[in-house]
């Protein structure tokens, strides 16, 4: 069998940090070639392109400042040259590009092409909920796997312990990601139910959103842990993005647009828009009422709803009528 060749579908925080491991793992090993596509949006920073920065000084500095990356990845602006002869494709951009990516994509994706999807998000269609990796499906034609976590991606990058799961159907795909991805501190198990793993993930950055409400409209941690979960979602709601905006909203009262434009250099919340696509799939099932938290913090959002009535979502809660 040939080496496969791998290409990253993105270069964000989380991005930049897996092509770390990616570009590592890959030297030397006999299944993957030693040389890694990264496709890069491509942007100006201080006269430069970020592209030309990557290839020369081997950091992105916008996104992932303070970290190599090793030589063999190499950031291509022009997405059908970096996805050219690749049969592993990597995903991890915030979720609203996927679509129009995967469509640019599409005709040079070849046959027996295997992905995996490291994006937190979802997407409503006809049928209701819409996961991302089957818009990735369905656009490409290929077998994906999804891959996440409690997983920081500066805490990754950083080389501190974490754990995370890939879900994929097909078992033998998966062991080729777990090949691909795992280090001494980064642990992974494979599990075969892929949706579930997804949906987790995409999930609490809704939730993620109302702890940062939380700590803005200054509750104690008994009033965040009410809206909290397992790891991810723990994580999440203490160290992660979502929550930091979320906070802020509450304390500035500037709306979460300008917040994640002045507070996050570029990077993407996801929470806010998953909220909006969760939604609009309760509205057209008739579950409003069912799922206050999801609801609240969408209608904080996006409808002008006043902050300080957050808790009394959770107070009206149905499991407590
Ligand atoms: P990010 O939020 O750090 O950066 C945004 C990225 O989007 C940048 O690479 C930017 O160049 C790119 N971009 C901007 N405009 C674009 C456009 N029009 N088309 C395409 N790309 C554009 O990105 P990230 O942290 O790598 O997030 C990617 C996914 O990974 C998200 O779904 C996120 O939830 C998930 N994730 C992130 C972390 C984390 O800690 N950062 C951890 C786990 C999962
Ligand atoms: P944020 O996007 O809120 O930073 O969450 C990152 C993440 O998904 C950690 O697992
Ligand atoms: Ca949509």
């Amino acid at each position: 069998m040939p080496a496969k060749k791998v290409c990253i579908v993105g270069s964000g925080n989380w991005g930049s940090s897996i092509a770390k491991i990616i570009g590592h793992n890959v030297k030397g090993s006999n299944r993957f070639n030693p040389m890694v596509n990264m496709w890069v949006y491509e942007e100006m920073i201080e006269g430069r392109k970020l592209t030309e920065i990557i290839n020369t000084e081997h950091e992105n500095v916008k996104y992932l400042p303070g970290h190599k990356l090793p030589k063999n990845v190499v950031a291509v602006p022009d997405i059908t040259e970096a996805v050219k002869g690749a049969n592993v494709l990597v995903f991890v951009v915030p979720h609203q590009f996927i679509g129009k990516l995967c469509d640019q994509m599409k005709p040079h994706v070849t046959e027996g092409t295997i992905g995996i999807s490291l994006i937190k998000g979802v997407d409503e269609g006809p049928d209701g909920l819409k996961l991302i990796s089957d818009i990735i499906r369905e656009k490409l034609e290929v077998e994906v796997s999804v891959l996440m976590g409690a997983n920081i991606a500066n805490e990754v990058a950083d080389e501190k312990f974490c754990e995370t799961t890939i879900g994929a159907k097909n078992e033998a795909n998966g062991q080729i990601f777990k090949e691909l991805l795992q280090t001494p501190n980064f642990r992974i198990t494979v599990v075969q139910e892929s949706d579930t793993v997804e949906l987790c993930g995409a999930l609490k950055n809704i939730v993620a959103v109302g702890a940062g409400f939380c700590d803005g409209l200054g509750f104690g941690d008994n009033t965040k842990a009410a809206s909290c979960g397992v790891a991810d979602l723990i994580t999440t709601c203490y160290g992660g993005r979502n929550r930091r905006v979320a906070e802020a909203f509450v304390r500035t009262a500037k709306s979460i647009e300008e917040l994640e434009a002045e507070m996050l250099n570029g990077q993407k919340l996801q929470g806010p828009q998953t909220s909006a696509e969760v939604y609009k799939i309760l509205k057209k099932k008739n579950m409003i009422d069912k799922f206050p938290l999801f609801v609240a913090v969408y209608q904080i959002c996006f409808e002008g709803k006043e902050v300080k009535e957050f808790i009394t979502c959770l107070q009206n809660h149905p499991e407590h009528m």
